[in-house]
Order: C-alpha cells, then structure tokens, then sequence
C-alpha cells in the first residue's frame, strides 16, 4: 500500500481520493477550500495545511486541480520553496488528473524531469458519477515506463486506463473528448427543447433516442431535461457534476488547439460561445447539462 499525497479534492477529487483511501492506501489531502479538506477528512483522510506538506514524504502526488494555472502553480520548479516539485522526495511519481492545455502539461511534465521525477498526466472522463463508482476512464500522456507506474493507482479510481502517447497527449484526447461532450450536450438540449415545444412527452424521445441512431452520453447518462436521467444534475437544480465554467475552459482549449493545429472546428467554436453565454447569463457555476435553461428559460425556476 501507498502513501498518496492529494491535492484538489473538490467535486472530482473528493471521491477519488475517498476510492483511494478504500483500497488501502494512506491518502493525505489538500485544498485551497476547507470544506473540501474537511469532506476528504471525513472519509478518511490524513490532512495537510499547505501543497508542500501534502507532498513531501509521499510515494505518490495526485492533482485535480482546476485548469493550468492552478498546475503549475502547485507544481513548481525545482528550487521554487512550497512547490509540490521541490518537496517532493526523490522518486515520487507525481500524477495530474486535472483537465489543462498541452503546454502546461508538457511544461510540468519537464519541470520533473528537472529532477528526474516520473510524471504523467492522466486527465479524466466520466463526471463525478464515474469518480463516485471509481469508473472513471483515465486518458494518460507521458513516458511508458510512467505510465506503467501510474497504472495500478489508476486503475483504481478508473475502470479503463489508456495510454496515448508521450506528455501532454493525454490532455490532447480529453480536450477532443470534452468538446465532443459540448457539441452533444446542446444538441441534446435542443432536441428535448423541440419535443416539448411539439407537444410531445420528452421521455418518448429519451426511450427511442436512447436506443436509437441519436443516442450520446450525454443523452443516455446525463441528461439534460429532469426526470429523464437517474442521478443526473437536471434532478437536482442543475447543481455540478461538472460546471458550465469548466465546459467554457475545455471548448476554448479545444479551440484554442484547433487554430495551433490549422483545424477548423465550426462546431466546437459554437458550442465554446453558447456556454461563454451560459456563464454570462449568471449560471456559469452551475452544472454544464443547465445550458438547457438557455432554450427553456422555465426550467430555471
Ligand atoms: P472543483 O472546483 O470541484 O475542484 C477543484 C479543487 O481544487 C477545488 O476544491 C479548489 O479549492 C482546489 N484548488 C484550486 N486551486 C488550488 C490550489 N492552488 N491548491 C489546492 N487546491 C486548489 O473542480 P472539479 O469538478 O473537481 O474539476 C477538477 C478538474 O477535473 C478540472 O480540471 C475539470 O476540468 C476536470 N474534470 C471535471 C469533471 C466533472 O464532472 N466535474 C469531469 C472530468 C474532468
């Protein structure tokens, strides 16, 4: 059994490090949020006041942070007092859950390497459910001989573990994933939108959706309109689940990769403005499946 320092226990994190802490492991958490420290103490972890100290002595560092300046923030470089890579000691394999762009990734990714520390990064798909049911699928980047350190670790909080490629790809496939997510999200929504407003029961179209050529997660798992979907945030007031903040940061990451790379993304850069307007119209910290209210303004009561 590992000692596991944890940094980033919110809505992902929380319950990864909990799945963690079951499997034996020894977990220390830290959070910029005391309610989050608190919630990892409650399930059994050990805590720490600062990313330092949650880090040093550990086997392993595991980070689910919100986007790239929190990563390299918290990573640091060699030398830097209070950063994760400083503290840490010699050997530590250091992991980055958290969904950032490539260049940060691989920027952190080479700041270990400064002092041959393993690293990989090791975003995730699957919501907060699959984080719960320990299901989630990890998507990795970084050296073989990393990943296959990462691997048991990860195949704990994950139900499938996928290596694709060297440091920053692993970002580079969740970035198209979550922008495939957007593009399917609305048009869930304005499916269930159409329906209704054709006088049509919406659970009709998630029956024959659902078993049919229109099906997506997002449909099936996640949906939109409440009462279709057990455990979704659209039964529960919209609350994240995964915030229409976070979507916004993804879509322009993806976007953002798209003019690097000279790919027209017509649709992604659509979905990437309509959830910029979901945070303008005030429900950006909301779950992203409440992008639903912008074409059903009722259901925001
Ligand atoms: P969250 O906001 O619930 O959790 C992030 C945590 O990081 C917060 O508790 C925050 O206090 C903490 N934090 C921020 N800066 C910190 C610092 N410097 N030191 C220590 N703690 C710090 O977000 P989340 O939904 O758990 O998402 C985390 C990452 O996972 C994001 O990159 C997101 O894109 C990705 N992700 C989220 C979901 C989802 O469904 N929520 C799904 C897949 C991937």
């Amino acid at each position: 059994m590992a000692r596991i320092g944890f940094i980033g226990v919110g809505n992902m994190g929380g319950p990864m490090a909990a799945n963690l802490v079951k499997a034996g492991h020894t977990v220390t958490a830290f959070d910029l949020s005391p309610e989050a420290v608190a919630a990892a103490a409650a399930v059994g972890c050990k805590t720490a006041t600062t990313a330092a100290e949650c880090a040093a002595g550990q086997e392993i560092v595991v980070t689910m942070l919100p986007a790239g300046p929190h990563v390299r923030a918290v990573y640091g470089a060699p030398g830097e007092q209070g950063s994760v890579i400083d503290a840490v000691d010699a050997g530590t394999l250091l992991i980055d859950c958290s969904t950032i762009d490539v260049e940060s990734a691989r920027a952190v990714s080479a700041s270990a390497a400064e002092r041959d520390l393993a690293m990989v990064d090791a975003p995730v798909t699957g919501g907060v459910p699959g984080a719960v049911a320990g299901t989630l699928t990890m998507i990795v980047g970084g050296p073989k001989a990393a990943f296959e350190r990462a691997k048991p670790i990860l195949e704990i909080v994950g139900g499938k573990v996928v290596h694709c490629g060297d440091a920053g790809a692993g970002q580079a496939v969740k970035i198209c994933n979550n922008m495939m997510l957007a593009i399917n999200m609305i048009g869930v929504a304005e499916g269930m939108s159409l329906i209704k407003g054709l006088g049509i029961d919406p659970a009709i179209l998630h029956e024959v959706s659902t078993a049919g050529s229109g099906n997506s997660w997002a449909l099936t798992n996640y949906c939109p309109e409440p009462g279709m979907t057990k455990g979704a945030p659209a039964n529960n007031g919209y609350k994240p689940g995964f915030t229409g903040a976070m979507m916004t940061k993804d879509t322009r990451l993806a976007v953002d990769a798209g003019m690097a790379a000279g790919v027209p993304l017509p649709l992604g850069a659509q979905a990437q403005q309509l959830f910029q307007l979901y945070g303008k119209a005030g429900m950006g910290d909301d779950d992203m499946s409440g992008i639903i209210r912008l074409l059903q303004p009722d259901l925001r009561d």
